[in-house]
């Protein structure tokens, strides 16, 4: 079985949907077949920060088409393929990391074979639309916190402490929205961010966020996402031209062209406990015009 020697190069990047590529390495996987190719516009849930779910696609080859059932990050040091699970982190020195689309295990695809590649172009848009939504409501949510920081904090692109970069825990692109959620633990507090009050004002916090949201997709700030290369670990970068500045967060996924594509955008929180410490749950919601 031969083993990839160069990462992937991924096209979705740029919002590619379609792709050919030549099948780099095939294994087994649990009950599924992993095919790993050259270049690829299937974008796959990351290894390190699974925000964002893998893209619904097929694979073609000749006359055949197989369904994409998944898509995941493998790595190998040239010893074996590890799938899904790696032993390193994604950019270690040494390692070459790929995208393996698992397929149905019989699925007739061969190292070689020129196949095309398609991601589903509507679960692709409405994950892109979650995705822009999630990080225009991050920013728009450390705005609204700023007040409650009493001591210097690192800051966001537009100038507010950056809640969202230092207590986050776990973010979820879904269609048309996400939901991130964010821990008020004590390390929060000795860094100067007091959550006295916070639950019982949910409401507000969400209209003021509403508010920020709605002047900056009234404002369509164009998207796009920069990279300094075209391999599966190079470094991306999410920029949005906001009327105030110019946002960047570094980010592997998909997005939507600018804000005003994400129409009326409404989040809503909720105060949940994680074993004692409380953890700030923001629901987003984009409904777009068209
Ligand atoms: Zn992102």
């Amino acid at each position: 079985m031969g083993l990839p020697d160069a990462d992937t190069i991924v096209t979705y990047p740029t919002g590619e949907l379609r792709t050919i590529a030549t099948v780099v390495a095939v294994a087994p996987h649990d009950d599924r077949l992993a095919v790993v190719t050259d270049r690829t516009s299937i974008h796959p849930v990351d290894a390190a920060w699974p925000d964002q779910p893998a893209d619904a696609g097929v694979l073609r080859v000749g006359s055949r088409e197989y369904a994409i059932r998944d898509a995941v990050v493998a790595a190998t040091d040239g010893d074996e393929l590890h799938v899904g699970a790696l032993p390193v982190r994604p950019g270690t020195e040494g390692w070459t990391f790929v995208v393996a689309h698992l397929l149905d295990a019989d699925a007739a695809v061969a190292e070689g074979d020129e196949v095309e590649l398609e991601a589903d172009a509507a679960t692709r848009r409405s994950l892109s639309l979650g995705h822009t939504a999630c990080h225009a409501a991050s920013l728009a949510l450390n705005r609204a916190l700023a007040d409650r920081w009493s001591k210097a904090a690192r800051e966001d692109a537009l100038g507010a402490p950056d809640f969202d970069g230092i207590a986050i825990t776990s973010s979820r692109i879904e269609p048309m929205g996400s939901v991130d959620r964010y821990r008020l633990n004590k390390s929060l507090r000795r860094a100067g961010f007091d959550a006295a009050g916070l639950a019982d004002a949910l409401d507000e916090l969400a209209a003021s966020v509403d508010a920020t949201l709605a002047g900056w997709v009234d404002a369509d700030a164009p998207v796009r996402v920069e990279r300094v290369g075209d391999g599966l670990t190079e470094r991306r970068t999410w920029v949005c031209e906001l009327p105030d500045a110019s946002a960047r967060i570094p980010c592997g996924g998909t997005h939507a062209g600018s804000l005003g594509e994400l129409g009326a955008v409404h989040v809503s929180f909720a105060m949940e406990d994680d074993g004692g410490t409380p953890v700030l749950a923001m629901t987003t919601r984009s409904t777009p015009a068209t």
